[in-house]
């Protein structure tokens, strides 16, 4: 090991150099004999790791006393060895650090489709397949773009640095390569298939499992089902937009159903038992004598699936009591009998209104 020249000596420094004078002097040093100013420069590039050194000994308190005391071996005993690179973008953050190349690897595109189905069908659950045009893979290339047999080859304007530099004034500037866009190489001989794609559009066939209580609006996503990654890149994703029909009789909010029965005049005031449409055929309840208009019955568990599972929502009957219209004259008669009967007691509702407008008429 050739022996190490005095770290005071390579910044050209006195040994009471100031902290403020070693900086100054390493920041005029280290840019004079910067690799990327010095390119192919051996020399330059031996100088401005010592520079490097020196430096990262003597701006550090213990570590340059150390070296006063005992010189080289005392410095480097505090610690295994320096990163110069460090040092370097530390003082200067990155002006000359090699912007990394850009990835031609890209992710591929989410895709979006929508399907139509059945309410019945988004309380069942239901498979169904689509069919869409997506960008794949191409196979003759197997996806590189470049020709069967041909590979990419290192970018001839920047030399597979994938950036092109300009000096301007202290500094050089890069600017990604407009060959190769950043990448570092280009294709050759495109692949005739995709033309140097990589991908082409090819129709994707796929089964998808719509899940029992989907809602109207409600987004599946399917994983890795949208195009293909550009240059081997990871696939996007298929989102499925889900649209539910409406139906004659159900209505749903949420996991609730909602169903309107007419019922007769004489149903309400009687009672009865009344057979009432659910999603799963046909169940009875119990209409009680007296019953309003707009009461509500409720059937438990009898609603949509909960996608998360769990207990089902529930299905609501919502009762409106209809009132006779085109009469024969036997129902007329038979009506004008009941009007003459009524009494307060038999429409409560109305007694207690009445009253309530006779104490301010
Ligand atoms: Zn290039
Ligand atoms: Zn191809």
């Amino acid at each position: 090991m050739a022996v190490k020249r005095d770290y005071y000596e390579i910044l050209g420094l006195d040994r009471d150099a100031t902290n403020d004078e070693i900086k100054k002097t390493y920041r005029r040093l280290a840019l004079k004999y910067h690799p990327d100013k010095n390119q192919g420069d051996g020399e330059s590039e031996e100088k401005f790791k010592e520079i490097n050194e020196a430096y990262s000994v003597l701006c550090d308190e213990e570590k340059r006393a150390a070296y006063d005391r005992f010189g080289h071996d005392g410095a480097n005993a505090q610690d295994g060895g320096f990163g110069f690179g460090d040092i370097f973008s530390d003082f200067f953050g990155d002006v000359f650090s090699q912007p990394n190349k850009k990835s031609r690897r890209k992710r591929g595109e989410d895709l979006r489709y929508g399907v139509k189905i059945k309410f019945e069908e988004a309380l069942s659950g239901v498979y169904k397949q689509i069919k869409f045009n997506r960008y794949e893979a191409c196979s003759p290339c197997g996806g590189t773009g470049a020709k069967k047999g041909t590979d990419r080859v290192v970018c001839p304007v920047c030399n597979g640095t994938g950036e092109i530099r300009q000096q301007q004034g202290f500094f050089s500037i890069s600017r990604t390569c407009y060959k190769c866009n950043g990448e570092g190489d280009v294709i050759e001989t495109p692949c005739p298939t995709c033309r140097g794609n990589g991908r082409v559009i090819k129709e994707r066939k796929l089964d998808i499992k719509i899940p029992a209580g989907i809602d109207n609006n409600n987004r599946l996503k399917v994983a890795g089902e949208g195009a293909s990654g550009v240059y081997g890149g990871p696939a996007g994703d298929l989102y499925v937009d889900i649209t539910v029909e409406s139906h004659d009789v159900f209505k749903r909010r949420g996991n609730d159903i909602f169903v309107t029965m007419p019922i007769s005049f004489s149903q309400a005031a009687l009672g009865c038992e009344l057979n009432v449409p659910t999603t799963e055929g046909e169940s009875v309840i119990r209409i009680l004598p007296g019953t309003q208009s707009g009461a509500r019955f409720t059937l438990r568990g009898k609603g949509a699936p909960r996608l998360s599972g769990g207990a089902r929502g529930n299905e609501y009957i919502d009762v409106v009591v209809e009132t006779p219209t085109n009469l024969g004259q036997k129902q007329r008669r038979l009506l004008e009998e009941l009007a003459e009967e009524n009494k307060e007691e038999t429409h409560p509702l109305k007694k207690s209104f009445m009253d309530k407008i006779k104490s301010f008429i």
